[in-house]
Formats: structure tokens, sequence, C-alpha cells
């Protein structure tokens, strides 16, 4: 490497959507001196569910606060069995008052979150280049970044990806995927309603997927519509009025009528995992280490807890003497995520695909978890509190 080219700048977070700008700020507030790469955050109408455990992190981080007045608090989750099968579920109420939490989690435009984190940024001490990476060279001993519209490369000891799904730094760090599909399409939009949500989330499961109405403040809620490609493209078809009418109507009704109040978006159902989260100097987080599907508002939540771990791991080397962006730390690290994302990916992809499944036995087996979950009470709570974060990994970051 050309050691002109160096400078004294510890970490480049390549990519500046949610997870990028939040690895870049922890990052950096625990000292490691740290240059954001990627353009500013397009306008995004979807919203996020902030679960408890990134209720946490972002408080650590003294950004909750400007978030807190803008979510929407999940107090109470219910499924509904919308399958109109023989074995059908009896409807299930999660209380987060039963695991001791004011709320499972809140509910964000991803607009405001967005706008949260660039203020954030803005007052941090993380050198902001709203640029593309272009070109990365992982070398022995640092990481080479050519970056659009600069002459000079940037030299860092650690590159951590968070360009998202189709990455150009996981592919320098040579890390392979894999990738599947879904027979489904999911429609989000969020509508306003006359009926008041109490602060309920309400998931019906319809034989096609989940059709989810999650609280927004005010007589507010966003819709995540997963079902088949087919059904979903004609409701994008359908004008404003008559979308809202339909939404209604699947949501029997329980929020009154409905008004649309952003624009219809469809995304493919699909999902992804690096088969490791850490090689050459490069380090994953965010949809660039695991894409999900959007049921149990799991895909940022898991981001979130990877820029956890991946400030523990460089922590840990800084505080050994040891190279952050060096094997023993990309290994810790590795290893501080491995059971997180496998067992989320297991979760989210059973969910959905026993929604899907017609072999009775299975659907009996769904119809049964839920029905137990529903009246025995130390096995709903277990499931709240998994739900929420996965308990191994508070007992591992404690250790
Ligand atoms: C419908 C839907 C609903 C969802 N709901 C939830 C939910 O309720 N809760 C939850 O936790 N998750 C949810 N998710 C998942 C969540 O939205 C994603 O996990 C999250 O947006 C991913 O953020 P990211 O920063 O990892 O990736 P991205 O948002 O894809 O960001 C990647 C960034 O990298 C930049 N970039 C790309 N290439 C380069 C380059 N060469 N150089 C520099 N920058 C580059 C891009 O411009 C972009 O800004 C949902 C997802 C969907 C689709």
């Amino acid at each position: 490497m050309n050691q002109a080219t160096a400078d004294r700048t510890e970490i480049a977070v390549v990519g500046s959507g949610p997870s990028g700008m939040i690895a870049a700020l922890l990052l950096s507030r625990r000292g490691f001196s740290t240059v954001l790469v990627g353009p500013r955050a397009k306008a995004d109408p979807r919203t996020t569910a902030l679960l408890d455990a990134s209720v946490a992190i972002l408080g650590d981080l003294g950004i909750w606060e400007d978030i807190a007045p803008l979510a929407a608090p999940l107090r109470q989750m219910r499924l509904i069995d919308d399958t109109g099968r023989l074995v059908r579920a009896p409807e299930t109420l999660f209380d987060s008052a039963e695991i001791d939490l004011d709320a499972f989690g809140y509910n964000v435009l991803n607009n405001d979150l967005n706008s949260v984190l660039e203020k954030a940024l803005a007052a941090s001490s993380v050198t902001r280049i709203e640029a593309l990476a272009d070109a990365i060279r992982p070398g022995d001993d640092g990481v080479e970044i050519d970056i659009e519209g600069r002459a000079t490369p940037l030299r860092v000891q650690l590159l951590v990806a968070s360009d998202g799904r189709s990455s150009r730094a996981r592919d320098a760090a040579g890390i392979a995927v894999q990738r599947w599909s879904y027979p489904q399409s999911a429609l989000v939009a969020n509508l306003s309603h006359q009926r008041p949500h109490d602060d309920t989330s309400t998931e019906f499961h319809t034989p096609h997927g989940p059709f989810t109405l999650v609280p927004l403040k005010g007589n507010r809620s966003s819709l995540v519509w997963v079902g088949e490609p087919k059904e979903i493209v004609a409701m994008q078809a359908l004008d404003d009025a008559a979308f809202a009418r339909e939404v209604e109507r699947h949501a029997k009704s329980i929020l009154g009528p409905m008004t649309l109040e952003s624009g219809r978006q469809v995304f493919p159902l699909s999902g992804m995992k690096a088969k490791t989260v850490a090689a050459n100097r490069i380090a994953l987080v965010g949809e660039t280490a695991h894409v999900f599907p959007p049921i149990g508002a799991q895909g940022l939540n898991l981001s979130l807890r990877d820029v956890a771990d991946l400030g523990d791991a460089c922590e840990r080397a800084r505080s050994n003497g040891q190279d952050i962006g060096g094997g023993a730390a990309l290994s810790a690290y590795a290893a501080a995520r491995r059971g997180d994302i496998d067992t989320r990916i297991f979760g989210v992809d059973t969910l959905n695909r026993t929604l899907l499944a017609d072999f009775l036995p299975i659907q009996m087996v769904r119809g049964l978890g839920l029905y137990l979950a529903g009246r025995v009470g130390p096995l709903r709570r277990l499931l709240m509190r998994e739900g929420v974060a996965p308990s191994f990994r508070g007992r591992a970051r404690s250790a």
C-alpha cells in the first residue's frame, strides 16, 4: 500500500443507511476515529418498529430521546387466525406489561428516524464523505478505499460494510452469500383511521402471509400486507379510496374507516445471509449481512445488535492492545453474531412457512403452539422476551 495515502482514520463505515449511520455514531462515541462514506438517505415512507433492545442501544447513544416523541408505543400484540382453515389457532394477545416492559418497542417513520440520525451525525465527531465507495482493496495492514470524486484513496484499519444487500465491500472481503425467495410480496403503506389502535399491533394470519397493522402516532397505522404477488398487484392497482376500503375490510373494520396517507410500496419477499460477518479487515453489519422478509420486525433490530457487538469487539481489541481490524477482533465479532443471526433467520422463515403450509399436521402444530402461548403464562412470557431480543446474547455480553 502507498504510505502517501495513509491518514489517521481507524474506521471507515461504507454505506449510510440507518445501520451505517448508527454504526458510525456508536464507534465514534467509543473513541474510534470514524469516517462515514455514502450518500444521504433518500425519502423513505416505510416505518420501523424498534424493539426494546434497540431502544436501549439508541438510549446509550443519547439518540432515543429525540426519536421517542416521534414514535408510537407497541404495548400489545394481537394475533388473529384469518386462514379460514379447518384447524384455526385461537386469538392470542401478548401484553408487554406481562414481562415488565412499558412497550415491546416503538414504531417510527423511517424519514423521522433518518432525520434524527443525520442530526446526531452532524453534531458528532464522525467525518462525513457524501460519495460512493468505488474499488476496495483489503491488505495485511489496512484497507484502501477509492472514493468517487477523490484523487487519493482512504486508508483505514477496519472497514465496516453497511452498503446494503448488493454490497461492494462484502465482495471485496470475498464473503459469499446464500439467497432465497418466497412466493409472496409485501405491500406497505400508512393509513389514518377513525378508531384508536390503543397501542396494539394487530396481525391477521392469512393463508398467504401476515396482514399487519402497526400503530403510528395518533389514529394512524402502518400496514405490512404480505400476500400472493397477484393479489398484491391487484391491490396496488386500486385507487386510493378503494384501496383504503379493502384494507378496512381485511382488518374486519377494527379500526373503522381508513384513509390512505402515503404512497404504496411493494417488496418481493426474499432472504439473504452472508456466510460470515467478517473477513479480511471488513466487518458486515445490517442488510449487508442479512436480509429478512418484513415479518416480525427483525431486520433493523438485528442490525443494531450487530453494531453493538462490533463496538464491543473493537473495544476489547483496543484494550488488549490488538489491531481492531485484525483476525482476533474479527473472529470475536463473527462468533458473537452467529447465534443471533441464525436463530432470527430460522424463526422468521419458520413462522412464514408454517403459515403458507397447507399440510394439516403443520397447521395443527401451529394452532397448538398459539393455543399454548395463549394459555400457558411462562411459555407466553418466554416467547415475548425472545421476540424482543435473544436472552443468550444478554448473558454473553454481561459475561
Ligand atoms: C417493508 C419493510 C418493513 C420493514 N420493517 C421493519 C421493522 O419494523 N423493524 C425492523 O427492524 N426492520 C424492518 N425492516 C428492515 C429494515 O428496513 C432494514 O433492515 C434496513 O432498512 C436496512 O438498513 P441498512 O442500513 O442495513 O441498509 P440500506 O438501507 O440498504 O442502506 C445501504 C446504504 O448503502 C449505500 N451504499 C450502497 N452502495 C454504496 C457504496 N458503494 N458506497 C457507499 N454507500 C453505498 C446506499 O446508498 C444506502 O444508503 C423492514 C423492511 C421492509 C422492506
